[in-house]
């Protein structure tokens, strides 16, 4: 065990100003000296792991008072960022109006977790890549900038097949994030110059060369609040995993539909377990635009999704199940009941 400090923020600006020593260093928050510390279901596996070694850890829990709101409003919805996620799952507004993010939520992790985790921790967890978690392995780009992948020639099968680069081709695995993006969701975070606002969808950032910076978020500054404009009652969260519970996906689909008279006005698709970003599929979004809904479009919709895919040894089998993931995910939502 490494030593570290521990500082409980009792205000926001409190826990912006404890997170300052990270900003002064000017470390992107994953590696920072300072962590914020919500559920710490993740968060402590990492020090336990040696992957995460902060000097100091600013507990944000006392800020759940003005940080755990789930607000619906009068079109849409406001979740704080300390909100846990086994009551954002079970809330009646959100199970009714937007059952892509209570069902990405109920089938995350296991109950002991998501009565512990909260939706600001979800969002931040990192990669599931056993050579990022192990670290006996030197060549991680993302731990250890400038080393190499271990994962481009080793065992990949846990491991992105869009999004990726040569420097990193680790998944992005919460389940959350892909109804988010879906979503349009904003992000809310604050800062030491105040609160600002971001899409959901710029939060997080692909490999590219740099993959040790994994988010938009500067140091110093923490996740407060998301928000969602709209009512997405059609809307389903699809998960393949290896077991029914308790495991994070190899392919999932968030899938919204607005359906008048049997047509589809607007649609959302995003992709989770295969990208390394929550992934939103644009283009197939555009095929399903003003179309009668049926099996062939669901198919030519699916082989769009994937259609940058890139598979390697052990994961090209993430494109065929990939597929009929988003497939089915169509289905679903086109024949629920609203
Ligand atoms: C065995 C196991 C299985 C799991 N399966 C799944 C799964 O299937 N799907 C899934 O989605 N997740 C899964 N998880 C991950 C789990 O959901 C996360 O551990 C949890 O959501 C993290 O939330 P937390 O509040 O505990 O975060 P913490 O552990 O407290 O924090 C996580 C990270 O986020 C940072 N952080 C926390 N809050 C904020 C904030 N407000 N602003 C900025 N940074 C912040 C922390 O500094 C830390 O770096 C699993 C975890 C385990 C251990
Ligand atoms: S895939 Fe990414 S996280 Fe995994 S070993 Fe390679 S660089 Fe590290």
């Amino acid at each position: 065990m490494r030593p570290f400090s521990y500082q409980r923020a009792t205000d926001p600006d409190m826990a912006v100003q404890a997170l300052g020593a990270a900003a002064a260093a000017n470390i992107p928050l994953p590696q920072a000296l300072a962590q914020p510390l919500a559920g710490g279901t993740t968060l402590i596996d990492l020090m336990k792991l040696d992957v995460m070694r902060p000097a100091a850890i600013v507990d944000i829990n006392p800020l759940a008072r003005g940080w755990s709101e789930i607000e619906p409003r009068s079109d849409g919805v406001r979740l704080g960022a300390l909100a846990k996620m086994a009551d954002v799952a079970a809330h009646e507004e959100i199970q009714r109006n937007y059952p892509v993010i209570a069902n990405s939520l109920k089938l995350a992790a296991s109950a002991q977790l998501r009565n512990m985790a909260t939706l600001g921790g979800n969002v931040m967890q990192r990669t599931r890549c056993s050579y990022f978690r192990d670290v006996s392995y030197e060549n991680c780009n993302k731990r250890n900038p400038g080393s190499g992948c271990a994962a481009l020639d080793g065992v990949n099968r846990m491991h992105a097949v869009l999004g990726v680069s040569d420097h990193c081709i680790a998944t992005y695995p919460g389940d959350f994030a892909q109804a988010l993006i879906a979503l349009d969701a904003m992000v809310e975070i604050t800062g030491k110059s105040g609160v600002r606002s971001l899409p959901f969808a710029q939060l997080h950032k692909a490999p590219g060369s740099t993959p040790d910076i994994e988010t938009a978020l500067q140091p110093g500054e923490l996740i407060s609040a998301f928000s969602i404009s709209g009512r997405w009652p059609r809307s389903v969260y699809l998960k393949a995993r290896d077991r029914q519970s308790y495991e994070f996906a190899l392919s999932s689909a968030a899938v919204a539909l607005d359906l008048q008279d049997g047509t589809i006005r607007d649609a959302r698709v995003a992709l989770g377990g295969v990208a390394t970003v929550p992934w939103r599929a644009r283009e197939a979004e555009a095929l399903l635009k003003g179309q009668k809904f049926d099996d062939g479009l669901a198919q030519r919709v699916a082989a769009v999704a994937f259609a940058g895919a890139k598979g390697r040894r052990h994961n090209s089998f993430k494109i065929a199940l990939g597929k009929r993931v988003v497939a089915h995910a169509l289905q679903q939502a086109v024949t629920m009941e609203v």
